[in-house]
C-alpha cells in the first residue's frame, strides 16, 4: 500500500469509526430508554426478596473504601465482606489478595 492510498485507508477508517460511534451511542441511548422502562417492572420483583428503599444505600457503602487503619472486612447482613483495592468495592467473594481478572495499580 503506498503513502496516498494509506492516507485514503485511515481516512475513511476514521469515517467509518465516528459513524459507527455515533450510531452505537445513539443506540445505546434508546437501549437504555428501554433498559429503565424494563428495570422499573424486574425491579418491582427483585424488591420482593428485599427490603424496600435499601437499594442505593447498599450500593454505596460497597464503593466507599476502607480507610487507613480500618479493616479490610467486615460483617454486613451475616455476610462476610472483603475490600477489593483491585474492585474498589467489597465483595463476598474475594478481597483485595484473592482478586482474579484485571488488576487497578
Ligand atoms: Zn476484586
Amino acid at each position: 500500500m503506498d503513502r496516498t492510498a494509506a492516507d485514503a485507508h485511515m481516512a475513511s477508517e476514521r469515517l467509518t469509526y465516528e459513524d459507527a460511534s455515533d450510531l452505537a451511542e445513539d443506540n445505546y441511548r434508546k437501549l437504555k430508554d428501554k433498559a429503565g422502562k424494563k428495570g422499573n417492572n424486574r425491579g418491582k420483583k427483585a424488591d420482593n426478596n428485599k427490603p424496600k428503599g435499601n437499594k442505593k444505600e447498599d450500593t454505596n457503602w460497597k464503593k466507599v473504601a476502607p480507610g487507613p487503619g480500618e479493616p479490610q472486612q467486615k460483617v454486613v447482613n451475616g455476610k462476610t465482606w472483603k475490600y477489593s483495592a483491585h474492585c474498589i468495592c467489597w465483595s463476598t467473594t474475594h478481597g483485595t489478595d484473592g482478586h482474579t481478572g484485571p488488576r487497578r495499580s
